[in-house]
């Protein structure tokens, strides 16, 4: 099997594996009660969350655990715009942002609320230009994630929080595709949203980062502790904690290897006919789109995935619409996000793997 499809979900890392199945041995109890194991399972919370913040230089308190980043980034636009309503009902976004960004806003389009899309340059980035036209004095949210999942496209976050250090808009980032991966910093960010399978941790976990000072009524009532409601679940947390120390320890190196092995991938598939790489020098390393002229992505993906070599056409979060919505916006070319293909690699990819998977391809075209 070849997995090229590591923007999709990584593969669970072993020692992460492991500690999962230790401390379900371990640690009996809901860490909400009040006894001793209840206490055990509490403090081990804790000190996971101590890392999670030390390795993210934020404060533990600003940590909020959440199923993944679908629910955080659901919270964050869904409670702003309840919440902050009063002081305005426009939020700004771009073309490019994950489904669970997108839909939100969507839903609150319908309850009347403004959303304008940021117009974005030629190389996908948002325009400044633009984002500075339409960040008017009744704007409550900016939503733009640092990396878009199906071109690899990075935003400039540092300029975008620095244009609303002095506007009352929360900015909300969705870090997703660049945590593990690339070094962020939440300076002048008020909400970010992650998952940790996107670093090798488990399904089902992630983090709603959100500054102290901002009040946010929870998307989910009940009781609970770490800001949200239900049993926290710490065999999740607790790995969520080892896996992103793991990715940010090998950072350098593990980039030093994508880009390696991105450069080899673009190299060969530049030589053949009928594709048309669409990633770009903005784009992460981990991430290479490319469209297939005159081929449906879905045939060429189906193709690849009978020789057991996986990659996506969209995200894999997509559904069944059959053309890449990111593509469409940075292109303008429907048959070239018709044909699109994401192919994700991860410092675990070999070059063996990519020189596979060209073949494959050039026998498709
Ligand atoms: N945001 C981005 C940018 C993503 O790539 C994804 C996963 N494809 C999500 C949010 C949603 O993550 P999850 O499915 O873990 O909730």
């Amino acid at each position: 099997m070849i997995y090229l499809d590591y923007s999709a979900t990584t593969p669970v890392n072993k020692e992460v594996q492991k500690s999962f199945l230790d401390l379900s041995e371990q640690y009996l109890g809901n860490p909400q009660s009040i006894h001793y194991l209840g206490i055990k399972n509490s403090e081990l919370i804790k000190e996971a969350t101590k890392q999670i913040a030390n390795l993210l230089h934020i404060k533990e308190t600003e940590i909020i655990y959440t199923s993944g980043a679908t629910e955080g980034n659901n919270w964050v636009i869904k409670m702003v715009a309840d919440n902050y309503q009063n002081r305005g009902r426009k939020i700004l976004t771009s073309k490019l942002e994950h489904s669970s960004v997108s839909k939100p806003l969507a839903y609150l389009e319908k309850k009347g609320f403004i959303i304008e899309e940021v117009d974005l340059k030629q190389n996908g980035e948002i325009d400044l230009t633009d984002f500075q036209k339409k960040l008017t004095a009744d704007v409550i949210l900016v939503s733009i994630g640092s990396v878009n999942s199906e071109i690899g496209i990075k935003q400039p976050i540092k300029q975008i929080a620095k244009y609303l250090k002095d506007h009352q808009a929360y900015f909300h980032c969705d870090v997703t595709q660049s945590i593990g991966k690339e070094k962020i910093s939440f300076n002048g960010i008020d909400f970010a949203t992650f998952s940790a399978h996107k670093f090798y941790g488990i399904k089902g976990i992630g983090v709603l980062f959100k500054k102290d000072k901002i009040k946010l009524e929870p998307l989910i009532h009940g009781s609970g502790i770490y800001n949200r409601a239900g049993t926290p679940p710490l065999e999740l947390i607790v790995t969520m904690s080892k896996a992103l120390r793991l990715s940010l320890t090998n950072l350098t190196d593990n980039q030093q290897k994508v880009l390696k092995l991105k450069n080899y991938l673009i190299s060969e598939l530049t030589k053949m006919p009928k594709i048309i790489i669409n990633s770009n020098d903005n784009c992460l390393p981990h991430i290479v789109n490319f469209s297939v002229l005159d081929k449906k992505a879905s045939m060429v993906m189906q193709a690849l995935s009978a020789k057991e070599i996986y990659i996506s056409t969209q995200t894999a979060c997509r559904g069944r619409q059959d053309y890449s919505l990111s593509v469409l916006a940075l292109t303008n070319d429907k048959k070239r996000a018709e044909s699109s293909l994401r192919v994700s690699i991860s410092h675990l990819t070999t070059k063996k793997e990519l020189e596979i998977f060209c073949q494959e391809i050039k026998k498709i075209i």
